[in-house]
Parts: C-alpha cells; sequence; structure tokens
C-alpha cells in the first residue's frame, strides 16, 4: 500500500485500478481497493441485505443451480414473490455484516455469481465516474441497470399471468422462470456489444481512514 502526502488540504493519495467487465447481465466493476478497503473494518460495504430478482436466479439455475441452493439454504433470509433477500447479521462492532461475507476471504462468490448492487457498487470515496473517459461506462452501467428492470419486470409479469410467485410454489416457479428466460431473454443485446468488452483505469483518489471513509 502506497500512502503518499500530497498537501494538507487533501490528505493522502492513493492509487488503484478499476476495471469494467462487459458482461452483458452479468457484468461488474472491479476495484482493486477493496481488498485493503480504507474503511479498515474487514468488510467495507458488506453490511449489505444481497436481493436477487427473477434475472439472477434465471443465471443461477442455468450455471450454477448449487449457489442457488446455499442462498436459499442461509440462516436468515426474506422471500417475497418476485424477489429474495439475505439478511445481514449483527456484527461484532455492533454494526452488520452480509452472511456470505469472511473476515479470512471477503466474499464467497465470485463476481458473476453476485447479485447486480454487488457487482456494479463502488463506493462515493472512490469517485470513480469523476474520471476522464470513463464516461462510456457510466453510460452503459447505466443503461444496463434500466434493461435489468425491464427484463425483470416482463419476467414477474409473465410468471404472474401463469398464476404462479416464489412464495406460493417456487418449484413450478423456477421452472417455468428458466424456460421463458431461455426463450425471450438468452441474448446478449445489441447495444451491449457496442461497448467494449473490458477496460481498465488508473485512478488516483485522497484517502480518508476508518469512519471518515464516504461509503
Ligand atoms: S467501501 Fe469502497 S473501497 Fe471499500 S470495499 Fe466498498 S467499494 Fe471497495
Ligand atoms: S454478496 Fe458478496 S459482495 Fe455482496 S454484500 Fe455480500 S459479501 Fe459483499
Amino acid at each position: 500500500m502506497v500512502k503518499e502526502l500530497t498537501g494538507p488540504e487533501k490528505g493522502p493519495e492513493r492509487s488503484f485500478e478499476i476495471v469494467f467487465h462487459n458482461l452483458g447481465l452479468r457484468s461488474w466493476i472491479e476495484c482493486s481497493l477493496c481488498s485493503d478497503c480504507p474503511r479498515e473494518d474487514a468488510k467495507g460495504c458488506c453490511y449489505y441485505n444481497p436481493t436477487y430478482y427473477p434475472t439472477d436466479f434465471a443465471y443461477l439455475l442455468a450455471n450454477a443451480p448449487e449457489a442457488l441452493e446455499v442462498i436459499f439454504s442461509m440462516p436468515r433470509i426474506t422471500v417475497l414473490e418476485e424477489y429474495m433477500s439475505v439478511d445481514r447479521l449483527e456484527d461484532k462492532d455492533g454494526d452488520f455484516r452480509c452472511q456470505f461475507h469472511s473476515l479470512e476471504g471477503g466474499c464467497r462468490w465470485a463476481p458473476e455469481l453476485r447479485e447486480s448492487v454487488c457487482r456494479f457498487y463502488v463506493c462515493p470515496g472512490c469517485s470513480i465516474w469523476e474520471e476522464e473517459g470513463i464516461g462510456i461506462w457510466k453510460e452503459f452501467f447505466d443503461r444496463l441497470e434500466a434493461y435489468e428492470m425491464e427484463v425483470n419486470r416482463a419476467l414477474s409479469q409473465e410468471l404472474k399471468a401463469r398464476g404462479l410467485d416464489m412464495k406460493s410454489n417456487p418449484v413450478e416457479y423456477f421452472k417455468q422462470l428458466e424456460v421463458i428466460f431461455k426463450a425471450d431473454w438468452s441474448f446478449e443485446p445489441d447495444w451491449c456489444k457496442a461497448y467494449p468488452r473490458k477496460q481498465k483505469f488508473i485512478l488516483k483518489r485522497p484517502m480518508r481512514y476508518g469512519k471518515e471513509w464516504k461509503l
């Protein structure tokens, strides 16, 4: 870790890498600062309740059904008609910790197995969208967020029209969700293909440590 004093008004600065990965509905943002988060509480922003929607279920059903089983077997979950969340637990520090986060290894999931907030979120402390040349990625992730909402809405409506919801009939809900997704939504939209597949940026930002770091 390199810390460099740049003046009393700015505080120490650090360089880190941001890598944007365009993988259609499984796109994600990688930030090299996260493994040594300035928050210094060994969890950074992972005090969250990951929340899964139909596009997540469809991907996991087809690619990692065992991950879906783990998600639904966690000790505290909330299951609603169209989405479910894995509820964070009280942490030793009096705050909370995501059930998938451990002190030793961080998040237990590979990025493509995470839900969308966990794949897109980078804290305001990193101020990534202010960097020159990154505007194209802001546009990409804004479009992707809107597209994902559209697909989730369409899947939920179709399942509802078939009289299905996750709470009352999960087996049939997942069976038909997989079929509908494969038939109607398992393509990569053309607008997505028009963006680069991957791009790396090196950012340098003033740091604050502990609770001063902006989450
Ligand atoms: S708070 Fe920021 S630096 Fe820390 S883990 Fe979260 S995104 Fe990464
Ligand atoms: S699922 Fe992973 S990335 Fe998301 S809050 Fe939990 S530990 Fe963090």
